[in-house]
């Protein structure tokens, strides 16, 4: 038995889409999962069908990317019910940021010498929500790369030299967006966000205070030591200590379903203190 609060379905920039998702979740045993798409729902509503019919509970979410004070960050939102009106909305502006960065993108590839156009990107992606991944996949269709890891390390980075920013909420808005909603923001996998030690201990804090309602302790990035830390971080300030595999399918990346990387554990426990935190905004 195990749950997984943290994965990726051909939506966004997952491979399988959701019901596979789902159905490779119950085979992993997980009896609890959330999909947690970037900046799209559009997966729930197939996921929670098949959840349905394999008598697994699932958890909608979405996963956004968002700024504070300089600082990025991505943020998790749990108990996202299709249908929420303000929250889809500021996803589908999200999007459209998205489209346009996308061709930004394509365009610096080109000047760098890779052949790619729009056409082969949107080919590569499933869903609404298109990114960076699958302009990483178009490049290794054409043969320029062996993988998404190594057009990242080379090209796609934040600040590499491909890399466009793109348009994001602050941490404060998903937030306030999230509680307005009922939904619960979590910040995941603490271990990206460049910050010094110190400055970590201010950024939970700081959002503590202002509407966060957890941290992602159990990560695949995570060594054991900080995700123990993280628990502990997270209940000391009152939040859910919650986890999940990042999953994003087959050799997108090395997290497997419900397992990560083979020693991911999520206590069965997060998803109670998540729905604690949904009681407690009220
Ligand atoms: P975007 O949302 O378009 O800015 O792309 C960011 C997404 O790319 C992240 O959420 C990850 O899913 C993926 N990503 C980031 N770094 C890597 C990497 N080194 N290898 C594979 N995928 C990555
Ligand atoms: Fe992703
Ligand atoms: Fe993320
Ligand atoms: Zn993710």
């Amino acid at each position: 038995m195990a749950i997984d609060l943290h994965t990726h379905s051909s939506a966004s920039d997952g491979v399988d889409d959701p019901a596979l998702l789902i159905a490779r979740a119950a085979e992993a045993g997980v009896t609890t999962i959330a999909l947690t798409d970037h900046d799209t729902l559009a997966g729930i509503e197939a996921a929670s069908v098949a959840a349905r019919r394999l008598g697994v509970r699932l958890i909608p979410g979405v996963e956004l990317s968002v700024d504070h004070g300089g600082v990025k960050l991505h943020m998790l939102v749990y108990f996202t019910d299709p249908g929420t009106g303000p929250l889809e909305d500021r996803l589908a502006l999200l999007r459209e940021g998205r489209a346009r960065r996308n061709v930004a993108i394509v365009e610096r590839v080109q000047e760098l010498g890779y052949s790619i156009t729009m056409a082969d990107v949107q080919r590569q992606a499933g869903g609404p929500s298109v990114g960076r991944p699958h302009i990483a996949d178009a490049l290794i269709a054409a043969g320029a790369f062996a993988s998404r890891d190594d057009v990242f390390e080379q090209l796609l980075h934040d600040g590499g030299p491909a890399y466009v920013e793109r348009d994001r909420l602050t941490a404060v808005e998903a937030m306030e967006l999230a509680r307005s909603i009922d939904a619960v923001p979590v910040i995941a996998h603490p271990k990206t966000i460049s910050l010094d030690a110190g400055g970590f201990d201010e950024l939970f804090e700081d959002l503590a205070d202002k509407g966060l309602g957890g941290i992602e302790a159990h990560h695949p990035m995570h060594e054991p030591a900080l995700r123990s830390h993280l628990v502990d971080v997270a209940h000391r300030l009152g939040l859910a200590a919650t986890g999940g595999s990042d999953y994003h399918g087959a050799g997108k990346r090395p997290f497997s379903i419900g397992t990560g990387t083979g020693d991911l554990r999520v206590p069965i426990e997060a998803v109670d203190e998540i729905e604690q935190q949904r009681v407690k905004n009220r």
